[in-house]
């Protein structure tokens, strides 16, 4: 079943299909009964799109992906109010496995492999919920996508370097064969070419595999430079949203995420520092 469009910003860009894919509407969430971590947060990931979730330390973006992953309970988080739908269909209270099953599907921050596990047998575990024939295609893809895994597939997993660990992980997630394919922070410690590399991936994704992307990153540049359209969040609220363009024209985006002021780049110390206050905060 799916819906109309009729939520999506006017500037959103024409993606393949006119659908809405993810939905989240006026969610709050809460820690521990108490601790706000998102207020009235709407979202729309459109089918077939790389939408951006940009935001720095504590904003709340991979507490947006643990409610859409149903694994919010882990950590006594509760969605207070709202919700979330996936291709018109409330998903809210669905078990994490269910919502694998659907096409849900997250790479976590910090690349969690299995480490004494070979490459290979790492991929045979995402490939858990599909049949033998289906699981041994999907491997394929991924060794088509990555073929450094290919090369190294009957190495422990533990013993990679980060990148290798990370293309790991996202081919781990596409062996359950994703619709929505989550990504949290792929960049994160990683060296700039080895960077270069997972985001070619990240729009191979979408453009030949035809998936859609949550990508959550605090590296706004990378971000902005790959997706369709993207959120800011900041301490649990939506801020600003729009095109990688009308985002990278705004002032306090290029002050504040992007490191860069009408006098030049600034330094980090500037940026974390900063006197003046956001117009969006005003
Ligand atoms: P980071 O990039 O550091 O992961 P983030 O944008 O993903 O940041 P969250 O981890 O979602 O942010 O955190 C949002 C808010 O919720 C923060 O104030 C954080 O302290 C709080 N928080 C996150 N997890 C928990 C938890 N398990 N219990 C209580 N509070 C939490």
């Amino acid at each position: 079943m799916t819906t109309p469009i009729e939520t999506l910003p006017a500037d959103y860009p024409g993606t393949s299909a006119n659908k809405s894919l993810l939905e989240f509407r006026n969610i709050r969430i809460v820690y521990d009964n108490a601790i706000e971590a998102i207020r009235d947060v709407s979202m729309t990931v459109p089918v077939g799109a790389i939408v951006g979730l940009l935001g720095s330390n504590g904003a709340g973006k991979s507490t947006l992906l643990k409610a859409m992953s149903g694994i919010l309970y882990t950590e006594e988080g509760e969605i207070e109010s709202g919700s979330i739908s996936f291709l018109g269909e409330s998903v809210h209270d669905l078990a994490p496995d269910e919502l694998v099953r659907r096409g849900i599907v997250q790479v976590p921050e910090g690349r969690r492999v299995f480490p004494a596990l070979t490459i290979d047998e790492n991929l045979q575990m995402g490939g858990y919920t599909r049949s033998a024939t289906e699981a041994r295609e999907q491997r394929d893809k991924v060794f088509a996508l990555f073929p450094r895994l290919h090369e190294r597939r009957n190495q422990i997993a533990g013993y990679m370097s980060g990148g290798e660990q990370q293309m790991l992980a996202i081919g781990r997630a596409l062996m359950t064969g994703p619709v929505l394919l989550a990504l949290d922070e792929p960049s994160l410690g990683l060296a700039p070419l080895i960077i270069d590399r997972i985001y070619e991936v990240i729009a191979k994704l979408r453009d030949e595999m035809k998936l859609t992307v949550l990508l959550v990153e605090q590296n706004a540049q990378r971000a902005l430079d790959i997706c369709d359209y993207a959120y800011i969040l900041e301490t649990g609220r939506v801020v600003l949203d729009g095109t990688p363009r009308k985002l990278s024209a705004n002032e306090d985006v290029q002050e504040f995420y992007l490191g860069v002021s009408g006098s030049g780049r600034k330094s980090m110390r500037d940026v974390k520092h900063y006197k003046r206050r956001k117009r969006w905060l005003s």
